[in-house]
């Protein structure tokens, strides 16, 4: 598979570091409230991911931490006064459910933060020791950016800095630019009153570790010096990565992530969500609206994941159509093979081009084109080269993580076995242009009281006095 890295800008080959299993990590969710549709792009995407490499016969090693302390967990704890611990269990319980419901596989290992600070604790006294950070007068301790050379490669820091300079010279609001500021970052915060019962020992005294401090700790304890992947939403890019691979490869060499895989950000009606414009959506929200979850993965996957994905209540309702259909195809290639579907391992047959599409930057929306390309293909195949496609189409539907919906619209329901047998039957005469044999099975259907209708890559059937 190949798949676009965030540090080379380019596309390159995955191949496992060890030769035998692909092991990644992933910036997990921040647990004190429901993840919205945006976190689930990018959990999405990233289960697309782990699939497709499954699918293509690898095996995965998926890590994926859980922030459980940071400020917003520790203010929103203490005004639903709660402690930390049950706060951060009922969120994390609440993403896990969603996460399930949305067909994303558990990670093989989820460790949180909380747990691990031992191992936090560690590596800032690692760094102190190697001279690359320093204690502040309060007990905090900073990560000093001069002491690494390699700072700011990822989000190419140098060139954003020019930028910067031009911006700002032609704008006076400085503002704008807090978030963008390149200074020296904390490891370990000291103690302060509002942080309540949530500190901890250390050499520097009581405190807590700073938030980018607990992925590179986590990946050490877990995947070591080197590893094959690293991703997040886009936003996660500076200074959060920045500062991980600072901090990692500072504390105990080894190349860390031998790729940068980072998915852009989902806009809602074309613009930023947030709770103050009322255009924030959970799963939840979206359930109460009618849709099910696999349509909201359906749209999710439906945009390439380095364009925007702009999420509209009418993408919803066009993927309900999208999935119904897939199923309606999906069931009239199943009507036709004999026995089970069987997996020819050389070739994805008329499902080849939508399996290319994954393997090539995890081209989801080229994916799906490609499965509905393949359906009208599949169409002409009966016997062993249907069951073949069936086949195929089944693990390409594992892949994208799709399950199709069992119930169709009532009026197909409706539809007798036999009747849809010999409408089945007709539109593969029509497709083969036999229209003496198409014109005979539609009369014989209309005898029997429901009318065809033929439209360009399918046909629907209504019965006679409707
Ligand atoms: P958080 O819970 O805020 O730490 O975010 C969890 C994941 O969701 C991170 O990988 C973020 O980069 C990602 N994320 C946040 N907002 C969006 C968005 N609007 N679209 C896509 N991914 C997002
Ligand atoms: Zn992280």
């Amino acid at each position: 598979m190949r798949l676009f890295d965030t540090l080379t800008r380019t596309e390159r080959e995955l191949r496992p570091c060890d030769g035998t299993t692909f092991r990644f990590y992933c910036c997990g969710p921040t647990v004190y409230g429901p993840a919205h549709i945006g976190n689930f792009r990018t959990f999405v995407l990233q289960d697309v991911f782990r699939r497709t490499l499954e699918t293509g016969g690898l095996r995965t090693l998926h890590v994926r931490n859980i922030t459980d302390v940071d400020d917003k967990t520790i203010r929103d704890s203490q005004q639903a006064g709660q402690s930390l611990t049950d706060f951060t269990a009922g969120w994390s319980a609440k993403f896990h459910a969603d996460c399930e419901r949305l067909c994303c596989l558990p990670p093989h290992l989820e460790p949180a933060a909380v747990a691990h600070i031992p191992q936090q604790i560690a590596m800032v006294e690692t760094l102190v020791a190697k001279g690359h950070a320093y204690a502040a007068g309060d007990g905090s301790v900073y990560f000093k950016i001069a002491s690494f050379p390699g700072y700011g490669r990822l989000s190419r820091l140098d060139e954003r800095e020019l930028d910067l300079g031009k911006t700002q010279n032609a704008r006076a609001n400085s503002d704008e630019y807090e978030k963008d500021s390149v200074s020296d970052f904390v490891l370990w915060k000291a103690r302060r009153p509002e942080d309540g019962a949530n500190f901890w020992p250390s050499p520097w005294g009581d405190g807590r570790p700073g938030w980018h401090l607990e992925c590179s700790a986590m990946i050490r304890e877990y995947l070591g010096a080197s590893f094959d992947l690293h991703s997040g939403g886009v936003d996660l890019v500076f200074p959060h990565h920045e500062n991980e691979i600072a901090q990692s490869q500072c504390a105990g060499g080894g190349h860390f992530a031998a790729h940068w895989f980072h998915i852009t950000h989902l806009l809602v009606d074309g613009g930023k969500m947030s709770k103050s414009l009322g255009n924030l959506h959970t799963l939840d929200d979206l359930t109460a609206r009618g849709f099910s979850p696999m349509e909201v993965r359906y749209v999710l996957i439906g945009a390439h994941y380095r364009k925007p994905l702009n999420f509209t209540l009418d993408s919803l309702t066009g993927a309900r159509e999208a999935l119904s259909k897939l199923a309606k195809s999906a069931r009239q290639l199943a009507a036709r093979i004999d026995g089970e579907p069987r997996f020819d391992a050389v070739d994805f047959g008329p499902f080849q081009a939508a399996w290319n599409s994954l393997q090539h930057d995890l081209n989801t929306p080229g994916a799906l084109g490609g499965i509905f390309t393949g359906l009208r293909e599949a169409a002409t195949l009966t016997g062993e080269a249907a069951a073949k496609a069936l086949a195929a189409l089944n693990r390409l539907l594992r892949a994208l993580g799709l399950t199709l919906p069992e119930e169709i619209p009532t009026a197909e329901l409706a539809v007798p076995v036999d009747i849809q047998a010999l409408a089945d039957e007709r539109w593969q005469f029509r497709l083969a242009k036999n229209w003496a044999k198409s014109d005979e099975l539609r009369a014989a259907l209309a005898a029997r009281g429901w009318l065809v209708k033929d439209g360009k890559e399918d046909y629907t059937l209504t019965p006679a006095e409707a």
